[in-house]
């Protein structure tokens, strides 16, 4: 194996998934499948030091900043814990505990691994703010949303600042409720209660958190010793007098047999709780330890995380049938005889590719493992060979479209429908147009993009802004009433105001995510010197490749293409960046020619690039003359030299982290 190569494949896979899960609260892969990556990756890095990053994802707190919420740093560092899959990992961190601190014996807290937001609120008597973890060194400023959690105080009985962080999280109960909502309304339901928690928490109108009925529990005070508190024990106790909801499902567990014991009977118990946990959180109790235990870059030493493994259980491959997306994508996906798995019945779960299904030697009539990984997308892990009666059918993929009946072809491991007309492509890339991170428009979910298609209402994207001449008609099918066509029609109408990088990620133009549409939106202004860009110009926007700028390009050069965007532009649809031009016209940065060298602590290179731009600068490679700013990070090198001898502006981190506040 190349293990250079498989470190890098591994890291843009979980830089992705971190993306999806962090930023887009919707994850494409199970926990698992991210433990198991992360796993891989560190024991790769343990035995090839030479090709370990520093920016690696087993070196970062995962979480990242978004735009939309102002920054906190945090007096002290948010971090993350490690993780521990079994007894063996659980006797190694102790092990590691005694020898450092030469006990024979340690006191440890066992708790439950709430499976919400981490969240840290500062206190001088009154709140002063609530703050995500971000990507742990800041935050994101959630405070006129968690006051909407009525078991939060709003100030407390001390003068002194007092520190204390914990999870939002969702209750089953309110998760239940609002998925069975989404449904209804043919929205997108949420994945799992911490997707859902993370989603509302970061709403930007606090009506709307305050709505979806989330909750806290409060486990870790930050700043104990300012009151003469040694045991974490007593930290909790003081948090319950205080007025917080802390989690009585606790124990102290005098040694790791005893924690181990604490993990069994919390794994039987775990269906019986009110609220979501993934594992059980295992702290030293005694605080005057922790220094002497120490933190690596992203986890303390005195604290690990136990990871509940997977639930699986076994039932019956009835079919696999393909489903085509909005790129002509087919995707396998097996039937399944309906089976309860962590909480949810599943009778479907997707196969991904051929590749997929002939590696993991599937049949149809075969008895498989299903698992979830603490959310609901299911997975076959793999057949049971042994119960097989002869009667299984040997599997073949497709070779033509189960919609048109169009040839497919194959590109990598994907198969595709080429058939620009095939019905199941128009009906997905409506749906992908309407969809939250796109244009986000309410009440047009895969049940009524579908529903209203079928009826022959709309045929491709432009045509959703004449569905108000079929009002009359929509009220009367199945589910439809005055008030709810109105809504769906305020809210497609609402959406012509969007800025550009809203639509266009809801084209669905092929390499062209949510991310990469605001980096496009930001650069190009409007879709006008976009769609002029040639492949060269394209290919000096950081992080654009040449399959992106070829696949933009192969877009715009399409007829189709073009003419469906001059319709929806006849429409009166917005396709001209909105963003943050107040914010970039107020900034010290505005107009400046900045240039980074070094590393920052708080943030990759690549998204400080981001954030300047969005602030109206340019952010060039070199130092000259013409730089008007240079943000030096740790190990700045020569390009520090030259800005010194230049005469040039240098923002150290702190500056810079003060100056885009
Ligand atoms: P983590 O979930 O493994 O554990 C750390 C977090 O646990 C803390 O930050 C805190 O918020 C929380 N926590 C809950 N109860 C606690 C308690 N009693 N005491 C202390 N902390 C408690 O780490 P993470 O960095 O938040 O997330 C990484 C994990 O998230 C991964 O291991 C993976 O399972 C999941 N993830 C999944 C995907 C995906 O695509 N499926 C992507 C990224 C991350």
């Amino acid at each position: 194996m190349d293990v250079k190569k498989r470190i890098e494949e591994i890291t843009v896979l979980l830089n992705k998934y971190n993306y999806e899960y962090y930023v887009l609260d919707n994850p494409s892969v199970s926990d698992a499948e991210y433990d198991r990556l992360m796993q891989e990756l560190i024991m790769l890095e343990e035995e090839h030091p030479e090709y370990k990053n520093p920016l690696s994802p087993s070196q970062r707190v995962g979480g990242m900043v978004q735009d939309e919420f102002n920054k906190i740093t945090h007096q002290r560092t948010m971090l993350s814990l490690a993780n521990a899959f079994n007894d063996d990992d659980l006797r190694d961190f102790d092990r590691k505990v005694r020898e450092v601190t030469g006990l024979d014996k340690v006191d440890y807290m066992a708790e439950m691994k709430i499976d919400g937001l981490g969240m840290s609120l500062l206190y001088r008597h009154n709140l002063v703010y609530a703050a995500t973890r971000g990507d742990g060194v800041t935050g994101e400023d959630v405070t006129a949303n968690v006051i909407t959690i009525k078991s939060i105080p709003s100030h407390i009985d001390l003068d002194d600042e007092f520190e204390i962080r914990g999870e939002v999280f969702m209750p089953k109960k309110s998760l239940q409720k609002l998925n069975e909502i989404a449904k209804k309304e043919g929205k997108m339901e949420f994945a799992n209660a911490r997707n859902a928690a993370a989603g509302s928490i970061r709403q930007l109108d606090s009506k709307v958190a305050a709505s979806r009925g989330l909750d806290a529990f409060w486990y870790y005070v930050v700043n104990a010793k300012d009151f003469n508190i040694r045991y974490h024990s007593k930290a909790l106790e003081l948090a319950d007098q205080l007025g917080f909801k802390t989690n009585h499902e606790r124990r102290i567990c005098h040694g790791i047999d005893e924690v181990i014991s604490f993990i069994e009977e919390y794994s039987q118990k775990r269906p019986l709780l009110d609220y979501d946990i993934d594992g059980i959180v295992i702290k030293v109790d005694d605080m005057s330890l922790y220094d002497k235990l120490g933190y690596t870059a992203k986890t303390p030493r005195w604290a690990i995380a136990y990871k509940f493994p997977p639930e699986e259980v076994v039932t019956k491959l009835l079919d696999i049938i393909y489903t085509v997306g909005r790129t002509g994508k087919i995707t396998p996906n097996a039937v399944l005889e309906p089976v309860r798995v962590a909480g949810s019945v599943v009778q479907r779960a997707t196969l991904h590719n051929e590749d997929y299904i002939i590696d993991k030697d599937l049949m149809v009539g075969d008895y498989v493992v299903i698992r979830k990984a603490g959310d609901v997308i299911p997975e076959v892990v793999r057949p049971l060979k042994e119960r097989r009666t002869g009667l299984e059918e040997p599997y073949h993929m497709i070779s033509n479209c189960p919609v048109c009946g169009y040839p497919l072809i194959r590109k990598d491991a994907m198969h595709f429908c080429l058939n620009m007309d095939c019905e199941a492509r128009k009906v997905e890339s409506v749906i992908h147009f309407a969809s939250k991170g796109a244009m986000d428009i309410e009440g047009l979910g895969d049940r009524v993009s579908e529903q209203l298609y079928s009826q022959g209402f709309f045929h491709d994207i432009a045509g959703i802004y004449d569905l108000a001449n079929y009002r009359q008609d929509i009220i009367y099918l199945d589910g439809w009433q005055a008030k709810s066509v109105d809504n769906l029609l305020e809210a497609i109408e609402k959406s012509k105001n969007n800025s550009l990088e809203k639509v266009l990620f809801g084209l669905g133009i092929k390499e062209v995510g949510e991310k990469m549409a605001k980096t496009l939106a930001r650069k190009f202004n409007n879709i006008d010197e976009l769609m002029k860009a040639s492949e060269e110009e394209l290919l000096e926007i950081p992080d654009v490749g040449p399959i992106l700028a070829h696949s933009l390009t192969t877009y715009f050069s399409n007829e189709k293409n073009i003419d469906l965007i001059t319709r929806l532009k006849e429409k009166g649809v917005n396709f001209t960046y909105l963003g943050s031009t107040t914010k970039a016209a107020n900034s010290y940065f505005s107009g400046k020619t900045c240039v980074l060298t070094g590393t920052l602590s708080s943030m990759g290179r690549k998204e400080a690039s981001e954030v300047l731009e969005n602030l109206g600068a340019k952010v060039t490679g070199s130092v000259s003359k013409a730089t008007d700013v240079v943000i030096a990070g740790v190990e700045a090198g020569s390009k520090l030299d030259k800005a010194q001898s230049l005469g040039i502006t240098i923002l150290n981190e702190t500056e810079f982290l003060e100056l885009i506040k």
